[in-house]
């Protein structure tokens, strides 16, 4: 199977299709990402809050895997400890990882009651001028949030990472990130199982058309919107699943159909109050 690859606007390829380990319990993680890696996947998300880098690590070294086939990415926890957001937080999830640089390091949330994004951007910056990650960006980032960073800083943020499924699809967000350049990673692809997006008509209808599971065809509604994506399983059985989703193309009235889903049905925090 071939993943498709978006560019990023540092220049840098990275796989629309990978595997996320948010609430993968780390005990598990070395055992579940070696199961992601034999299924296929090249794409790891991570982040230092998931408490889970070590477990990534450990099944990247054991693989044998290339480096460079691998495209890794984790996040900062942005805090008032001026060591959360410098130097040190990059470090120890380098040190963690078992890595002397990962593909793409992104900021978790805005925190805007902490009024310290801004700062920390600058320390991301210079993070890549010094090759410890290929490229920069956010999560959880809102159109005023992004204003703010493009006025201050040099480095357009390369992606976005937001919570995007057909139940909530925060398109004033895609459309201002379009605009910029910024790609969108969309996270809780599946809406973590909170609504019943697969029983709704669009989808289990396109699912039945096309000889493809409920599942398949959300993720391949998010690939045909040009969305980056990492769904996770702790199932060896679901991972194989979520992956087998190029050998088919849903038609344009099936993506509007699953487009016309949105329901302002967010399953995760808001940025403006998540602090
Ligand atoms: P997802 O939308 O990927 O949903 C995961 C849930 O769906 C799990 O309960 C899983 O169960 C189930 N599932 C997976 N595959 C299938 C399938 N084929 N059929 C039926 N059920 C399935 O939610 P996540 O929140 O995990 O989002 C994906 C990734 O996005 C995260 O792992 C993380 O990397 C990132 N993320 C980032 C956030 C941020 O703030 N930046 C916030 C949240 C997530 P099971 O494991 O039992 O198979």
């Amino acid at each position: 199977m071939t993943i498709p690859t978006i560019t990023l606007n540092s220049g840098r390829d990275i796989p629309q299709l990978g595997f996320g380990v948010f609430q993968v319990d780390p005990a598990e993680t070395e055992r579940i990402v070696t199961d992601a890696l034999e299924a296929g996947y090249r794409h790891i998300d991570t982040a230092a809050i998931y408490g889970n880098e070590e477990g990534v690590g450990r099944a990247i070294a054991k693989s044998g895997i290339p480096r460079d086939e691998l495209f890794i990415t984790t996040k900062q926890w942005i805090t008032e400890q001026a060591a959360d957001r410098s130097r040190p937080a990059i470090e120890s999830s380098l040190e963690k990882l078992g890595l002397d640089r990962v593909d793409l390091y992104l900021i978790h949330w805005p925190a805007p009651a902490n009024d310290l994004y801004v700062e920390a951007w600058h320390a991301l910056e210079q993070f890549q001028a010094d090759g410890l990650t290929s490229s920069i960006g956010v999560s959880n980032f809102l159109v005023p949030h992004l204003e703010r960073l493009l006025d201050a800083s040099d480095i357009v943020p390369a992606v976005n990472q937001i919570e995007v499924h057909p139940a909530y699809q925060q398109p004033g967000v895609q459309a201002f990130c379009r605009d910029k350049g910024i790609a969108i990673e969309a996270w809780a692809p599946l809406g973590q199982g909170k609504y019943p997006l697969f029983e709704e008509a669009a989808v289990a209808d396109a699912a039945e058309a096309h000889g493809k599971t409920p599942a398949q065809v959300v993720i391949r509604w998010h690939l045909q919107r040009g969305h980056i994506v990492f769904p996770k399983s702790n199932r060896a059985e679901r991972m194989a699943e979520n992956f087998d989703v190029t050998d088919f193309e849903l038609t344009i009235g099936e993506v509007a159909a699953i487009t016309a889903l949105e329901r302002d049905g967010r399953v995760g925090s808001h940025p403006d109050s998540f602090n």
